[in-house]
């Protein structure tokens, strides 16, 4: 479901080229939890936005679902990832002056799905905030809000979802909550997740875990992981 083979990621500052993805592999199966360590300014961030084609390689292929995404051009690959993958952040990214239901239209309106109320009902009762379609996210408590934004990022039904340390800016419990829910939503749904985190409590919810350490991924066992 997704691929990447041989992928190579640098970034040149002035006269020095920072390389952050080393000739990497990595393939992820329909439905896998994959959870991501790696210290800071790892390129964590960096795979995610190659995954998404938000940012190509300097080298290698990316597969999404057969098609590598390397060779298209940015609008069809930004139909590639409106189809198929949901986004979930560290700092939520609600847009501050859409409601939550203006909020969760949008990526309905990017798919030209029209009738979208119904979609909307359903998500916001999923993550247990029925209520709350006519709220601005800035009345929103921070757990709250991320329960929004994992609502925003199931509303259109994509197969993928990328998570960049959602849980990073809450606090403990608020952050099982939203682990809880992500299982729930994401796991139970068959859905393929890749989520960042340095959280060792999502844990539970992996299939794989996989460490980023100097470009390269190293595929760690749960239960050294956890010690
Ligand atoms: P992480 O998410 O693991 O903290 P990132 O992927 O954000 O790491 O960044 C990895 C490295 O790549 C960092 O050194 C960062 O400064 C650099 N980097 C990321 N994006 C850019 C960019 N657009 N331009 C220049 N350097 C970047
Ligand atoms: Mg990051």
């Amino acid at each position: 479901m997704i691929g990447l083979y041989g992928v190579s990621k640098s970034f040149t500052e002035g006269s020095s080229t920072h390389t952050v993805i080393r000739d990497l592999d990595l393939t992820i199966r329909e439905g896998e939890i994959v959870i991501l360590f790696g210290k800071s300014g790892s390129g964590k961030s960096t795979l995610l936005n190659l995954i998404s084609g938000i940012d190509l390689p300097d080298a290698g292929r990316v597969l999404i679902r057969e098609r590598d995404i390397t060779t298209l051009t940015e609008n069809e690959r930004t139909l590639i990832r409106r189809d198929n993958i949901g986004f979930i952040f560290q700092s939520f990214n609600l847009i501050p002056t859409l409601t939550v239901k203006e909020n969760l239209q949008l990526p309905l309106e990017l798919k030209g799905m029209k009738d979208s109320s119904e979609r909307i009902v359903s998500i916001l009762n999923e993550v247990g905030l029925p209520d709350r379609a006519s709220t601005y996210p800035d009345k929103l408590s921070g757990g709250e809000q991320q329960r929004i934004a994992i609502a925003r990022a199931l509303v259109h039904d994509p197969g993928i979802i990328l998570a960049d340390e959602p849980t990073g800016n809450l606090d403990y419990d608020t952050g099982l909550v939203i682990v809880d829910l992500l299982d729930r939503v994401v796991k139970q749904k068959g859905k393929t997740m890749i989520m960042v985190t340095h959280s060792k409590d999502v844990i539970g919810l992996a299939d794989r875990i996989l460490s980023l350490r100097e470009g390269k991924i190293t595929e760690l066992k749960t239960d050294s992981a956890i010690g």
